[in-house]
């Protein structure tokens, strides 16, 4: 699988080259050319193959290059430590380049809960407390097979859905919190799911985050969805000194224009879950290392940083059963169903 680690490279490496300046256009080249040559112009197919392969093997030796290059600036950053003091305006700047740069590494970031409709991505959402998004993805399908509406799922006997949520863990507060929101959009909202931040956080077990996630995926309401990768990621990268959530969000959002909150939020959760982990921070394969104060806190050694990568284009599955299109483009992969072992598949 180690086939597609390059695709990584070229991007941490690429990501390193504009702290110094360098012109942008020159950085997603090498991506965007090989995307389209595999897709486009079938008439040429044969011949380009051997080209895309010379192509590829050049772009993963400058790779190795860029990435110690990246390295270095992003030391050199850190030394020079441009981030202190910080004027406001340079701070808009920076996050923005920030996200511009990581919506270049996921130009396919989706929220990673499987949902059809704002019910389902409601109650996966509350499911998802305590768990991977990966297993929840393996869980609901049985789940809103047999409950496809807040009416259906009001409805159920409790036991024969904790059979279901098993393997969530917390199962039996979790089928107590999934029935009492069913309840509660049946009794309150004649079985929709509201689409108001304010109606949303009426709903028991709603808060703002969850609330966002449903706002800004089910709705295309812009919202930011502070989680715990978020929190991390902002606090490294000195967006804010806010801890509390709400204060994050606000802190936050004042830095970017309400249209690009949404798929902010994806990016960021996105880096956090693959790149900047919480305990090792792959520093040395960060695409945006050299505009990060917190480079360092993690491996600085590319070949060491690349070992941690939990990146779907090195080979890894993500977390959705039914990913979109755009993510299967990409190289993505789909997640595996609930194997044997993971809980009951198919109760009741
Ligand atoms: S802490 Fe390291 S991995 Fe995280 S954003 Fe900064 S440079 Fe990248």
């Amino acid at each position: 699988m180690k086939a597609t680690a390059p695709a990584e490279r070229p991007t941490a490496a690429k990501k390193a080259a504009p702290a110094k300046g360098a012109a942008p256009a020159q950085k997603t080249a090498p991506a965007q050319k090989t995307a389209p040559a595999q897709k486009t112009a079938p008439a040429k197919k044969a011949a380009p193959a051997r080209k895309t392969a010379v192509k590829k093997a050049a772009v993963k030796q400058a790779a190795g290059k860029k990435a110690v290059a990246g390295a270095a600036v992003a030391e050199k950053a850190a030394a020079a430590k441009p981030w202190k003091n910080e004027s406001h305006a340079a701070l808009v700047r920076r996050a923005r380049r920030i996200d511009r740069e990581l919506a270049e590494v996921y130009p396919y970031a989706h929220p990673e809960l499987d949902f059809e409709n704002p019910f389902q991505l409601l109650i996966a959402t509350v499911l998802s407390a305590q768990t991977t998004d990966l297993r929840v993805n393996q869980t609901t399908p049985t789940l809103f097979a047999k409950y496809p509406t807040p009416e259906d799922l009001a409805a159920a006997n409790p036991e024969e859905v904790e059979e279901i949520l098993r393997p969530c863990g917390f199962f039996r507060a979790k089928t107590k919190s999934a029935i009492g929101l069913s309840k509660a959009l049946t009794e309150q909202f004649g079985g929709e799911v509201p689409g108001r931040l304010e109606d949303l956080v009426t709903l028991p077990g709603v808060g703002r985050k969850t609330a966002f996630v449903v706002l800004g995926n089910a709705f295309g309401r812009p919202g930011i969805t502070v989680d715990t990768h978020f929190q991390r990621l902002v606090r490294r990268w000195q967006w804010t000194e806010e801890t509390d959530p709400v204060k994050i969000e606000a802190a936050v959002g004042e830095l970017f224009p309400r249209s690009d909150w949404t798929d902010l939020s994806h990016h960021v959760i996105w880096h956090g879950r693959r790149i900047c982990h919480a305990r090792k921070p792959a520093c040395g394969a960060c695409p945006i290392a050299p505009l990060c104060p917190a480079y360092g806190e993690g491996e600085t050694d590319p070949e060491k940083a690349k070992k941690l990568l939990k990146y779907e284009k090195g080979g890894y599955p993500g977390q959705r059963l039914k990913p979109p299109q755009a993510y299967l483009d990409a190289g993505g992969k789909p997640a595996p169903p609930l194997g044997p072992g993971d809980g009951p598949v198919n109760p009741g």
